[in-house]
């Protein structure tokens, strides 16, 4: 039972109707790739919802879809990706298992180019709806977008990395963007740091 289901029912508020988590699923997955609400649906091939396990304990949210992403339909296939999965392989984790990836943006901003303001505003119910179904036991946020925009901060990942945070009452950790590792080498070591805080945290949960 969920913590919003046990809540209503002290309230004397059930039985409630509500879709399974499973037919939730599959609303998003339908909302998803029909969404028109800015203006990057004219230029996407396809969204990127995300892939992994549904009900992971990890969960790994990035910036947006790349052209790879875009062109295949999941997220971090390309070089930012590979590195990601030995990431995770380091911590004796991959994105079949007990993990899910996403971004924030379920599509691709032409040329790369930052997400804006609107578009993240826009996407934002995309992701929160996808948190709430997955209720993983700890998020990683990867790289500027992901944190600021989960943490409603406009804080640098420098200053936010380190700490465990919270994002809707679930734990979250800060660290940086595997793209920004591949071109700050020695950054990698910073996140290392981070994975091994993660891993200590998740095994403390
Ligand atoms: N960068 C991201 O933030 N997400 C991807 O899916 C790929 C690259």
């Amino acid at each position: 039972m969920t913590r919003r289901h046990e809540i209503l029912e002290e309230m004397g508020l059930t039985p409630v109707w509500r879709l399974t988590p499973e037919k939730e699923w599959i609303e998003l997955k339908q909302v998803v790739p029909a969404c028109t609400a800015c203006g990057l649906h004219k230029t996407r091939n396809q969204t990127v919802l995300g892939v992994g396990d549904e009900q992971a304990d990890w969960l790994f949210i990035g910036e947006a879809p790349g052209a790879e992403e875009d062109r295949l339909g999941e997220p971090f296939v390309g070089q930012a990706g590979k590195l990601l999965d030995n990431m995770l392989a380091a911590i004796g984790l991959n994105r079949a298992e007990n993990v899910y990836i996403c971004n924030v943006l379920k599509c691709r901003p032409p040329g790369n180019r930052n997400p804006e303001p609107d578009e993240v505003a826009k996407c934002t119910p995309h992701l929160t709806k996808q948190i709430a179904l997955i209720q993983p036991k700890l998020i990683i946020a990867m790289g500027r977008f992901a944190a600021q925009t989960l943490l409603n901060s406009d804080a640098s990942i420098a200053s936010l990395r380190g700490r465990l945070h919270q994002y809707g009452g679930l734990p979250l950790i800060v660290t940086y963007h595997p793209a920004y590792l591949l071109r700050n080498l020695p950054d990698k070591s910073k996140a290392w740091e981070d994975l091994v805080f993660a891993r200590k945290t998740m095994q403390g949960l």
